[in-house]
């Protein structure tokens, strides 16, 4: 029932900073996981390791019960894990549907084919049902527009795990709502998420279950219902 098992993490930067200790995290198959903590908690590290970004110095990953290497986003990706970060790594001078592809679809002769790109996405938004315009320049898109590309993209590498970076700090009260919808129905479908927020209000409508750090550390993971503002 567990899709993820980090156990022992133990991250110390370069500079001598010890972002994660000795960090336990485990995530049920089809959940809404929270992990909240303040600024400097360490949950950015911890989720960077999880996608390949940064290297734990100790511990180890289980992804349904089974140890894995995650090098790199590429393996990340490959293992069905996708991120979409709160600074959004999109190319500015493509299009929504060639940053859809990109990295997935191959090149011919250094250029991604526009029509299938195109087709790609009119289908995987309509599938999805998130209105994204497939030829828009993403460089005239709002930000809750970037956001529904990044996770569009994932979708299109079939990942069974999803981390989103705070996903609702640069989003209108509006744009929050029907994020909710839409990862609801996406948890419906199978997909499991990890919540990285400060907000127990959001948490609390759509997450299950918390996970919270604090100075580098876990401090526990506890069921949504019945958490106080307080806690
Ligand atoms: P959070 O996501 O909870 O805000 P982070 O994982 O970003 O926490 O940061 C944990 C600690 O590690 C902080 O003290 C932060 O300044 C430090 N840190 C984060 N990234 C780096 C880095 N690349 N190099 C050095 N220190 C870092
Ligand atoms: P985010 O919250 O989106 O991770 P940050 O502003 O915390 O953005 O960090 C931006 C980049 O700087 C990240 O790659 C992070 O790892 C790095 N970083 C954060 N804190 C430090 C630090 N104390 N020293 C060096 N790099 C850091």
């Amino acid at each position: 029932r567990e899709i993820l098992s980090m156990k022992n993490i133990t991250k110390v930067y370069g500079n001598g900073v010890l972002a994660n200790s000795h960090v336990d995290f485990s995530v049920n198959r089809g959940e809404i996981h929270a992990l909240m903590g303040e600024n400097g908690a360490g949950k950015s590290t911890l989720m960077k390791i999880l996608f390949g970004i940064e290297q734990p110095d100790e511990g180890t990953i289980e992804l349904d019960g089974k140890p894995v290497k995650i090098a790199s986003s590429d393996d990340a990706l490959r293992l069905g894990i996708g991120m979409v970060h709160q600074h959004f790594k999109l190319v500015s001078s493509l299009t929504v549907a060639e940053n859809i592809v990109l990295g997935k679809e191959p090149k011919k002769n250094g250029f991604l084919d526009r029509k299938k790109a195109v087709e790609i996405t009119r289908a995987l938004s309509e599938r999805f049902r998130f209105d994204v315009d497939p030829t828009a320049a993403v460089s005239d898109l709002s930000v809750g527009k970037k956001q529904k590309v990044e996770i569009l993209k994932a979708l299109y590498r079939e990942v069974k795990l999803l981390i989103l970076d705070e996903p609702t700090a640069v989003l209108t009260p509006q744009e929050t709502e029907e994020l909710f919808e839409q990862l609801n129905k996406l948890k419906e479908s199978g997909l499991t998420i990890i919540f990285i927020s400060h907000k127990l209000n959001e948490i609390k409508e759509i997450c299950q279950r918390i996970t919270i750090m604090r100075h580098g550390k876990g401090v526990g993971t506890y069921d949504v219902t019945g958490l106080t503002v307080e806690d």
